[in-house]
């Protein structure tokens, strides 16, 4: 299996030569599970990428796209109007995540903000809510609720011994969400967890919903999870900082890594 982070950035794309090491397109996931079966988490500027990307392989495997959504803020779901695979009819695009999802869309792709309503597009879309485990095939993902303003999943996949947890957009809440979420990731082979604030910004942030990379580091190791990879980055963070908050993680927990666009990260089953 193999994980393609196609953007890494939080909150909004803003570029700059500053920037270019971790990239500012903002949260998109590929998830490779064979030559003939991948799936996709949010929606975010990276899944432009994604679609430039498909359309040069002659857009394999694309009669059906499974797309997570882990939540509706715009950095999560401003890349589909541009997705070239939401132009081809012979696609049926699958979105799953809360409920919401079709309001959420066709509010975002409407007039005066869209000349394409969301209703309009020709590939076939399908909306599924989901709040307990689905099967693709057969990988099981399980969505988990987070700590964010107006919801936002975690979503857990586990496929042939391997187990992925993609946890962006969270917030601890010193209780029972940052339980379950640690429950959720136990023994997971890779946790992606948001790492938004610099530590000495958390003050200013209480109730935003994101946390640090310090709060990455304690669930990496409350969870006893193989590998870590800080997620959603602060577009006010140039490369700099984004390089010395790895620094920082990987003296608590070795196995921590940003997430740089393009990066991609091969997931062996636990022993
Ligand atoms: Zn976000």
């Amino acid at each position: 299996m193999d994980v393609v982070f196609w953007g890494a950035r939080g909150s909004v794309p803003c570029s700059s030569k500053q920037k270019i090491h971790y990239g500012t397109n903002t949260p998109c996931l590929e998830v490779v599970l064979s030559d003939h079966e991948r799936m996709v988490f949010d929606a975010g500027t990276g899944l432009v990428s994604l679609g430039n990307h498909l359309e040069k392989l002659g857009f394999p495997n694309c009669g059906v796209v499974h797309l997570f959504l882990s939540h509706f803020h715009w950095d999560h779901v401003q890349g589909l109007p541009f997705f070239k695979v939401v132009y081809r009819k012979e696609t049926t695009l699958r979105l799953y995540g809360q409920p919401g999802i079709e309001l959420a869309f066709s509010r975002q792709m409407t007039a005066p903000f869209s000349p394409v309503p969301f209703g309009a597009l020709p590939a076939k879309i399908e909306v599924v809510t989901i709040n307990k485990p689905v099967m693709v095939g057969d990988a099981r993902i399980t969505p988990v609720p987070l700590h964010h303003p107006q919801g936002c999943y975690a979503y857990v996949l586990e496929h042939r011994g391997r187990k992925v947890v993609y946890a962006t957009d969270t917030e601890p809440d010193h209780g029972p969400m940052d339980e379950k979420l640690a429950e959720a990731a136990g023994g997971a082979s890779l946790l992606i967890m948001d790492s938004n604030n610099a530590v000495e910004e958390v003050p200013l942030r209480k109730g935003w919903g994101h946390s640090t990379w310090k709060d990455c580091v304690a669930m990496a190791k409350r969870a006893k999870v193989s590998k870590l990879v800080l997620f959603h980055h602060d577009p006010f963070h140039d490369d700099e900082e984004v390089s010395k908050k790895q620094r920082l993680a990987q003296e608590l927990f070795p196995e921590s890594v940003c997430a740089y666009e393009g990066m991609r990260v091969k997931v062996e089953a636990r022993v």
